[in-house]
């Protein structure tokens, strides 16, 4: 079964947010790798909305968080797990004012007070640890200070800017993912999770090609997938 890293889409017709402080306040950065390793992920994700666009997409993209609308959290409930639904809260520049008249050069924006959807963090209670034999991770950092490892993976599925030869405008080229290479994780230790992290790999948010071909049959917008791995 093909493991698949759940990503942002990048689509600007779709309203885009940014991260206010989420994190428990550490000690400061190690002396050593410059990593901030005592702080936590905290909840409520505390997120502002970007001018740009008023249109919300059943996935917003907070860096590597995965915010998405209550219809899509509890479809995805109701058939995995690996995951709970993890409170966002909104906050708003309070020098913004919404504008008193929409003209064609107001930017449209989501504005507080929020009447949308609600929305909920993909928040992830299944990590596991790849099985680092198999996987090709590698160990790039490893801390004598304060202990903070650092891993890099190498032959997934990616996409990279190119240019049209012909009408010269950029697109996404896919490279596909190397055949035998990746994240590799055993089925025994996923213990039935179908979205999960890796713990060698903080960011990502990974799931089964079953989420995948859920998603993608239920055509929610502005999320896509790249081939990361294989269960075993
Ligand atoms: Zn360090």
């Amino acid at each position: 079964m093909k493991i698949f890293d759940i990503l942002d889409r990048f689509d600007y017709t779709f309203a885009q947010a940014g991260l206010r402080g989420t994190w428990e306040e550490g000690s400061g950065l190690c002396p050593e790798c410059k990593s901030s390793p005592s702080t936590k992920r905290v909840r409520p994700l505390v997120i502002y909305w970007e001018p740009g666009s008023d249109t919300l997409g059943d996935f917003t993209w907070i860096g590597t968080y995965v915010v998405i609308t209550e219809v899509v959290m509890n479809a995805l409930l109701s058939r995995f797990s690996g995951f709970e639904a993890g409170p966002v809260e909104m906050i708003q520049d309070p020098k913004l004012r919404p504008p008193k008249r929409i003209t064609k050069r107001t930017k449209p924006r989501i504005w507080l007070p929020y009447a949308g959807p609600t929305l909920y963090e993909v928040w992830k209670t299944s990590w596991v640890s790849a099985d680092l034999a198999r996987s090709t991770i590698d160990l790039v950092n490893d801390c004598t200070t304060c202990g903070t490892k650092d891993y890099r993976v190498e032959g997934l599925e990616k996409y990279v800017p190119a240019r049209d030869l012909r009408t010269g405008e950029l697109f996404p080229r896919r490279i596909p993912r190397v055949s035998g290479a990746g994240i590799f994780v055993r089925d025994r230790d996923l213990g039935g999770a179908s979205i999960f992290g890796v713990t060698q790999l903080r960011g990502p948010t990974l799931c089964t090609e079953q989420v995948k071909a859920f998603i993608e049959e239920r055509q929610y917008t502005n999320v896509t997938f790249v081939e990361v791995g294989d269960v075993i």
